[in-house]
């Protein structure tokens, strides 16, 4: 027996996109080295798929310790930070094996160290709560942490960190920088701050905002950049930051209605054609992990040509309008045709994950991450 064809729903993972989108990360901090945040599975694009296109990076940035062996198994032997450090103290031994940097966030996690019997001493990311008041040393405690740091044998090297709330906003770094620099005044360490938003906004050719975080950063932290999401959306989009998509979401359509004036579409009938109108019916729905949330009126690709969803998600189809196709187009797009949920369509067409996630009212972050795993993922290289 062969095996049954699946649903035509499927993800791409665009290797030489994620190789473009580190570069761009390099043109706006030529002096630093980059960390390529990799957590949440490489942000639902896969460690080990997404590793090819990413290997140029200093380092990879993720938090679960799991996903650290993963990459040391892919045989990376450079540097790996532990973004929210160790979670528990036999997760110290791990770091010691697989030589892992990790951050110290807070005081326990000094006391652990501080036990931890070690060959070889760490190398640490000390961080300060410059303002988002999520993890990190408040700053009138962070220089007695340093000290207490830099007594302890099982430390080697202690580089200095933040992180941004609102690097995302005009002068969003302005205040939590010059937090970090007072602060940080006198100690030495290699300095890690700027995310996306930061480097991005910030750094060599930008906008022409401070410049301080990146200019002053020996590693930068990029994240939502290498996957093609812009981090301050909808203020700049994807195009303007010179990003390409690395993940496409695509399927195809499986049926088609015509409507008359009054028909409605979809789970509570929340669409009603006001018009005569054609629409398709795609396979794909919140199972794949195109969100519920949007509504009438997101952004599609059919055939490579824009048009919106019309009616609710369903857990695995999806309604698309037809008739506000391009006319020498609308009368061709029936079974079959292809549709761009994200990514990259045919004939180089592109619908920015960030345009989908505006009309759900979230971000490209969750959307990427959320790629469920039924959907079946092939790497274009
Ligand atoms: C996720 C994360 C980053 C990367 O953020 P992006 O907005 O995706 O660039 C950087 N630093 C820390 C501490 C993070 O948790």
């Amino acid at each position: 027996m062969s095996t049954p064809m699946p649903r035509p729903i499927e993800a791409l993972i665009h290797t030489p996109s994620l190789a473009h989108n580190l570069e761009r990360a390099r043109q706006a901090a030529p002096d630093a080295r980059i960390w390529a945040v990799v957590k949440a599975n490489a942000y639902g694009h896969g460690i080990e798929r997404a590793f090819d296109g990413l290997r140029a990076a200093d380092g990879f940035a993720l938090l679960d310790l799991a996903e650290a062996q993963r990459l040391r198994a892919l045989d990376w032997r450079g540097p790996i930070l532990l973004l929210e450090g160790v979670f528990e103290p036999r997760d110290l031994e791990l770091c010691s094996r697989l030589n892992l940097w990790h951050t110290v966030h807070c005081d326990a996690q000094i006391d652990w160290l501080a036990h931890h019997k070690t060959h070889s001493p760490h190398r640490v990311f000390l961080k300060l709560n410059s303002g988002m008041n999520r993890l990190g040393f408040r700053p009138d405690a962070w220089r007695a942490a340093w000290a207490r740091l830099n007594a302890l044998p099982q430390v080697d090297e202690i580089s200095l960190m933040t992180h941004f709330a609102d690097a995302d906003l005009p002068d969003g770094t302005r205040a939590p920088l010059a937090l970090f620099d007072r602060h940080a005044r006198g100690l030495s360490g290699e300095r890690s701050l700027p995310n996306s938003a930061a480097l991005l906004r910030e750094g060599h050719g930008s906008l022409g905002f401070a410049q301080g975080s990146v200019a002053g950063a020996d590693w930068v932290r990029a994240g939502i950049l290498l996957y093609g999401s812009s981090p301050d959306h909808p203020a700049h989009d994807i195009r303007h930051w010179g990003l390409r998509p690395t993940m496409t979401l695509r399927t195809r359509l499986i049926g088609t209605q015509d409507l008359q004036p009054g028909d409605r579409v979809g789970y509570g009938s929340t669409f009603t054609a006001p018009q005569p109108m054609r629409i398709g019916i795609a396979a794909c729905g919140y199972a794949d992990g195109y969100p519920r949330h949007a509504g009438t009126g997101t952004p599609v690709l059919v055939d490579g040509h824009r048009t919106r969803t019309v009616g609710r998600v369903s857990m695995d189809m999806l309604a698309v309008d037809l008739s506000a196709l391009p006319s020498e187009r609308a009368g061709s797009a029936g079974l079959g045709s292809e549709v761009t949920l994200w990514g990259e369509g045919p004939g180089g067409s592109i619908l920015p994950i960030d345009d989908v996630a505006q009309a759900a009212g979230t971000i490209g972050y969750e959307l990427m991450c959320a790629l469920a795993q039924r959907v079946p993922v092939q790497t274009v290289s």
